[in-house]
This record gives structure tokens, sequence and C-alpha cells, in this order.
């Protein structure tokens, strides 16, 4: 049987890049770049090797009345992603890294509010959800199930990026520019790495829960994380390598952001930016090509499915 992959994309708008890298608030012509000029260019490649994705939302970017004709047209592109096959899932209403951390009432308003108005768009119910950097508690999977969600994306079980973003927040630290950025407990650097019911008190632990977890792609062993940016970022050799470690498991959940089909000349994305965002210096075609190369490969040995379909074999002791 063929092993199942499942592509995601969390779509987060360009404010969040402002915002972890501590350069204040973006300017407001970038607010709906990811939707209008990245969003499409998924669309098009997926729809050419006939795959299904998940796109994770963020609320915000769909709220009438915060953001009127840009909302709806951002809503009208989603749509269309609905009508192709694809599957909308829960990012939250306006993306805080520190979503565990809010009180109860907070957290709770991120997570229905976006739960709502992706629906709307759906035209059904949400029933998986992704935190903002990776971030999630058993207050919010408790939040998720009673929502009848049934999976939650956000346990990224990869020492790699755990030190990178530690490294990152201590250097900006010393640069006295605070990034919003929360470390994520140590702890979810233990846990398991294959879709799994997570306990109902730890979300990094196997447990009894109806919401399953199905964690972001690592490789077995070293756990080095398989995502867009490593996959779009490598040399050609590097990425053939990671694409062969991940098949010593039975699922890859492959997490891409819509900012990795982003141009930073043809988008006009500021330098300040560019800058601290290595993955902009490269041309779109060269990230295009690379994932082009990517599922190419995949395709070989992998079956596509929506995180949804996914969520769904592991509650029926499938996967
Ligand atoms: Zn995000």
């Amino acid at each position: 049987m063929r092993r199942i992959c499942a592509i995601s994309i969390d779509l987060d708008p360009i404010p969040c890049y402002y915002r972890i890298h501590g350069l204040g608030t973006a300017p407001d012509e970038l607010r709906a770049l990811i939707m209008r000029r990245c969003v499409p260019r998924f669309a098009e490649i997926l729809a050419r090797h006939g795959i299904p994705a998940t796109f994770f939302v963020v609320g915000e970017d769909i709220d009438l009345e915060l953001l009127g004709t840009e909302a709806r047209a951002s809503r009208a592109l989603l749509g269309e992603l609905v009508a192709a096959g694809h599957e909308l899932a829960n990012h939250t209403y306006g993306h805080p890294y520190e979503l565990s951390r809010l009180p109860a009432d907070q957290m709770k308003a991120e997570i229905g509010r976006a739960h709502e108005l992706i629906g709307e768009v759906a035209g059904g119910a949400v029933t998986g959800f992704r935190a903002p950097g990776y971030d999630v508690s058993a207050a919010v999977l408790d939040e998720l199930a009673a929502l009848g969600y049934k999976y939650d994306s956000s346990v990224f079980p990869a020492p790699a990026y755990y030190a990178a973003k530690a490294a990152i927040m201590g250097a900006m630290a010393l640069l006295r520019r605070p990034s919003r950025a929360v470390l994520t407990s140590p702890r979810t650097l233990t846990a398991a790495a294959d879709p799994y019911r997570p306990a109902p008190d730890a979300p990094w632990r196997s447990g009894q829960a109806t919401l399953v977890e199905l964690p972001i792609a690592v490789t077995p062993r070293a756990r080095t994380p398989v995502i867009g940016t490593s996959l779009l970022l490598a040399p050609s050799w590097l990425r053939a390598r990671l694409l062969r470690a991940m098949a010593g498991r039975r699922f890859f959940n492959l997490e891409l952001h819509g900012i990795d089909l982003a141009d930073a000349e043809e988008d006009g994305i500021p330098g300040e930016l560019v800058d601290r965002q290595p993955d902009l210096r490269l041309p779109l075609r060269h990230k295009q090509r690379a994932l082009e190369a990517t599922l190419d490969r995949l395709r070989l040995d992998y079956a596509f499915e929506t995180l949804d379909h996914v969520a769904s074999r592991v509650q029926r002791d499938e996967l």
C-alpha cells in the first residue's frame, strides 16, 4: 500500500512576519499579499498535480467587518479552493504567538471567531486546527474538542526547530527587539512524531482523546524538520535525502507557508523583511521548481489526502 502524505499551507499574512521579527506594524498594502499573490500560485500547482491540500486560514483575513472589500475578495479566493476539493482549517483569528498563555476567554475567542468565519466560507463545520508558532496546550485541545474538532496539527517534535527558535529569540532579546514568538515547551521534543490520540492533560503525550494529533513532519531518529522552507531552500541532493528519510514514517505531514511562494521583487516586499527571511531572497521561479520537483518525487510513493481525511483514518485506527 502507498504511504499517505498531506500537504498543508499556513496562510500567515505578512503582518505576522513583521511581528515575529520585531519589525513593528506592517504597511497596510501588504496585508493581503499572501492571499492575493501566493494562494493562486499554490492553487495552480496543486491543480496541475491533482493534489488536494489543507489551507490554514487566519480569521481576521476574512472578517468582513474588519477588512470589508479585501475580506470579500479573500473569501471568494478561498471559496474557489473549497470548490477545487481543498480543505480550509483554523489558524486562529489574529494569529497570537502566545495563544496558550492567553487568558482562557481570549484563547477561546481566538479559536471560536475563526471557527465561525472559516465555517462560513468552507460551507460546513471546520474540523482541524493549527496553533500559531506550534504552541498548543491542554486547554486549547479542550476547546477544540468542545467545538467538535477532529484533529489538531500543531505539535512540531523537532529539536532543530526548537534550537533555532531559541537562538533567534535570544539574539533578538540582546538586540532589545523582542520577538513575539513564544518558546514552546521543550516537552514537545519527546512527543510522538507519528499520528496519535493525545492525553487530555498533555498534548505531547499519547492518551485516549477522541481528537487526534497530527504532528508536523520530522525525519526518524535525527528529527530534522521536513517543512516547505527546508525543502525549497535545500539544494536538490539534500532535498532528495530528506525525502528519502521520510520513507521511514507511515505518514508525511508536509507543512508549507503561503510566503514560500512569494517573490520579493515581483510582489514588492520591503527590504527590511527580506533581510530577515532568507527564503525571500530566492526568486519565485526557483521555489516553484523546487516545489514541483518535491511533488513529482512524492507522487511515486504517496497518495495525497487532506488532513481531515487523515484524521478520520486515525480515528478508525487505519493509520
Ligand atoms: Zn502561522
